[in-house]
């Protein structure tokens, strides 16, 4: 058996981020430098790290004020501020770090995933700057990164199974190495976070006194404290499908239709609040969590399975900007209790984009030597990379959709196949 058994909510508390004191940066400062610049959504973000992992400097501008009020993220107006703020940021994060441009080993900037518009502002910028400077340039995957950043609080060896959900992705991968992930599924249509969000447009939480100003993920998870989600039963997503793929829009659909059908049951026009808007909000993110739960408990069976997981201490990875909400990080918790998997999700800050996440992985590369390019180089940017590339290192699995369906227990999975006698499906 394994012997962590604290919640999940302790086991977040365990990272301590690294602080930096005046010692321990007289003796950083002889270590190699990396400045993470991250544009590739909604955020400017950038960070000084040193090899060791210690945030010298860094600063994060978020534009999800802006994005809150026009009901979602317009790409020309996140390019604007990103071209608006990205000089002030690293300058930031550069002062705050007491480091100089001459004293830097490489830049690390996202060039994938991600939106055009806005991962162009942080590259050329990137390749401007690696020029003046002449520096090495390191070129970072956004989904690599997210998937990194743990070994930055804490040592966790690969491999380890990764899940990522935010607003923009939603994904579970095996992390092999560095720049070695066995991708296991992925959405097929949009991810949680955009879910919760355009759930929380759809019943204008935004004119809840306890929701103006925060995210729709987050305004669901509040709200649903308060709810009771037996009201409204929503089919889980993806029942007859035996994989450890994500499908999100058609529940979305189930809930965009109960809310009209409570708008006309309270006679109400779309866009006042609706009475039961606690309950909706517990039953959509049950839904989801459910949704979450099942295919990740199912990558852990196909992990298993196949031997792919360390026996010591085989972890799993949590992190994006909807990792942040306790109602899902729990429901993990008993998938990981019950498949004695340790559950590891970094702080809420580490979860969301920002530029420490970059310089890590860039420290990650400069380390072991890879993808590091000279200032000379052409490079370009990749919006909708991830998925092919991530298939493409692969070694022999085809597809790579683990179907471990009875084991993981969905509805659908639970028939007796023709033979009459339950079996677990891989493939
Ligand atoms: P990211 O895409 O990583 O920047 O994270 C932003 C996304 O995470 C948005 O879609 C948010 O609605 C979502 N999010 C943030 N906090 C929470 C939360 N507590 N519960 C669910 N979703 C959340
Ligand atoms: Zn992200």
């Amino acid at each position: 058996m394994f012997a962590f058994k604290a919640s999940a909510q302790q086991g977040t508390h365990m990272f301590r981020a690294k602080i930096l004191s005046k010692c321990a940066f007289r003796r950083k400062m002889s270590s190699r430098l990396v400045l993470g610049i991250e544009t590739s959504c909604d955020e400017t973000g950038a960070a000084v790290m040193d090899e060791t992992g210690l945030i010298l400097g860094e600063s994060l501008h978020s534009q999800k004020e802006v994005h809150l009020k026009t009901g979602g993220i317009i790409p020309t107006v996140a390019q604007r501020l990103h071209r608006e703020n990205i000089g002030r940021i690293v300058q930031e994060a550069m002062e705050r770090s007491g480091v100089t441009q001459s004293q830097l080993s490489a830049v690390a900037t996202t060039v994938k995933p991600g939106l055009a518009l806005s991962l162009g502002i942080g590259l050329d910028f990137s390749l401007n700057f690696v020029k003046l400077h002449q520096k090495p340039f390191i070129p970072i995957h956004h989904m690599e990164a997210h998937a990194l950043t743990v070994r930055m609080l804490q040592p966790v060896v690969f491999p380890f199974l990764v899940l990522l959900v935010s607003g923009g992705h939603s994904l579970l991968a095996l992390a092999r190495g560095i720049d070695d992930f066995l991708l296991l599924g992925q959405t097929l249509d949009e991810a949680p976070g955009d879910t919760m969000d355009k759930v929380a447009r759809r019943l204008s939480l935004i004119k809840h006194p306890k929701c103006s100003m925060i995210s729709g993920g987050q305004a669901i998870e509040i709200l649903a404290r308060d709810g009771n989600r037996l009201k409204f039963l929503f089919k889980p997503p993806m029942g007859a499908h035996y994989d450890c793929n994500f499908s999100f829009a058609g529940l979305r659909n189930q809930v965009t239709m109960s809310i009209q059908k409570k708008e006309e049951e309270e006679g109400v026009e779309q866009g006042t609040l609706l009475s039961c808007v606690n309950d909706i909000a517990a039953a959509t993110q049950h839904a989801v969590a459910s949704h979450i739960a099942k295919r990740t408990h199912r990558a852990i069976l196909f992990c298993k399975a196949k031997d792919l997981l360390p026996s010591c201490n085989p972890t799993l990875v949590v992190s994006g900007g909807v990792a942040s909400n306790q109602y899902i990080r729990k429901i993990l918790k008993i998938v990981t209790d019950t498949t004695g998997l340790h559950l590891l999700c970094p702080p809420s800050k580490f979860c969301t984009d920002n530029g420490v996440m970059i310089a890590w992985n860039g420290v990650e590369r400069l380390r072991e030597g890879k993808g590091i390019l000279s200032h000379t180089e052409e490079v370009n940017y990749e919006p909708k990379c991830w998925d092919s590339q991530w298939r493409d290192r692969q070694t022999g699995i085809p597809d790579c959709m683990p179907s471990c369906a009875l084991a993981a227990g969905d509805e659908s999975s639970r028939r007796k196949p023709s033979g009459g006698r339950r079996r677990l499906v891989l493939w």
